[in-house]
């Protein structure tokens, strides 16, 4: 990090410990070598403060119906606890009460949006049955995470059928001005991506997973020109510690492809500021 400057962490996953060892095994049957896994929360809580994290978005995500209201819960204690993080709800399309469970994360809870998983869940982003949810977020304007894009899965893979922006397409038509965040700057279409940008002005993207990843085939300049092309519409996310390689390398490449200070301030702090100002969402005080 250069001395000085804010980090706002726009990506985060943390589970409670149960769950996460259940990822963490998915994770190594799927082939990933991940340094991080294991550690404990408080571990992930100062590693992140560590390397200059003062605020983050904490998202998490289900895997199978009934489980949604378990995890919210946790997820607003450990916001609770540490104010520095502004906490996602979490649900599953297939859960009996969804627009309940919205209500007390958005309304009473002071959550600032909704994160979907649509690879673990294995449902494209059109599907009618996530139509309930995203209204719920939408009316609210709050934010929608949708992991829409089709990385890192391949075409044949399972996952990779229920992903791809073209199916973001009619839930942007259906919630006009719907504030939406599309991980991993919506690779690997990175040209679509652009264009929904360009189309859709409350639409951004997060740099999570992607920067300095050594398994990425895309050269760092077209991100860096990306970058610089919407530097009002990127945020900084690291996807820690779901992640091979370190957070710490992502700020490194970040500083390196953004020598400008005024666009790293936007990546790295002000856009996620913006979004959640007016949401009503704990912590969207400036701080
Ligand atoms: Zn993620």
């Amino acid at each position: 990090m250069i001395q000085g400057e804010q980090v706002w962490d726009a990506h985060i996953h943390l589970f409670p410990e149960r769950l996460f060892a259940a990822i963490w095994g998915w994770f190594d049957r799927f082939g990933w070598d991940i340094p991080f896994a294991g550690w404990d929360l408080d571990s992930y809580l100062s590693f992140l403060q560590d390397m200059g994290v003062d605020r983050g978005f904490l998202l998490p995500y289900c895997h199978k119906p009934g489980m949604a209201m378990d995890l919210n819960r946790w997820v607003r204690s450990v916001a609770l606890a540490n104010p520095w993080l502004i906490p996602f709800a979490s649900v599953h399309p297939e859960d009996e009460e969804i627009a309940d469970t919205l209500a007390l994360c958005l309304d009473s809870w002071g959550f600032a949006g909704l994160k979907l998983q649509l690879a673990v869940i294995k449902y494209p982003a059109d599907h009618p049955a996530l139509v309930p949810a995203c209204r719920e977020v939408y009316q609210r304007d709050k934010i929608l995470i949708l992991h829409a894009g089709t990385a890192p899965y391949a075409p044949g893979q399972e996952e990779y059928k229920a992903l791809g922006l073209r199916r973001v397409l009619p839930v942007l038509e259906a919630f006009p001005g719907l504030k939406l965040i599309i991980p991993h700057f919506g690779l690997d279409e990175l040209g679509l991506m652009q264009e929904i940008l360009e189309a859709y002005p409350k639409v951004c993207v997060d740099t999570s997973w992607a920067l300095a990843n050594p398994k990425l085939e895309v050269p760092e300049s077209e991100l860096a020109g990306f970058m610089l092309a919407h530097r009002d519409r990127i945020l900084f996310g690291t996807d820690f510690p779901i992640l091979e390689h370190s957070p710490r390398d992502m700020l490194s490449a970040l500083n390196r492809l953004v020598p400008d200070a005024e666009t790293r301030r936007l990546i790295l702090h002000a856009n996620a500021q913006r979004l959640v100002a007016g949401s009503d969402a704990v912590g969207s005080q400036p701080g």
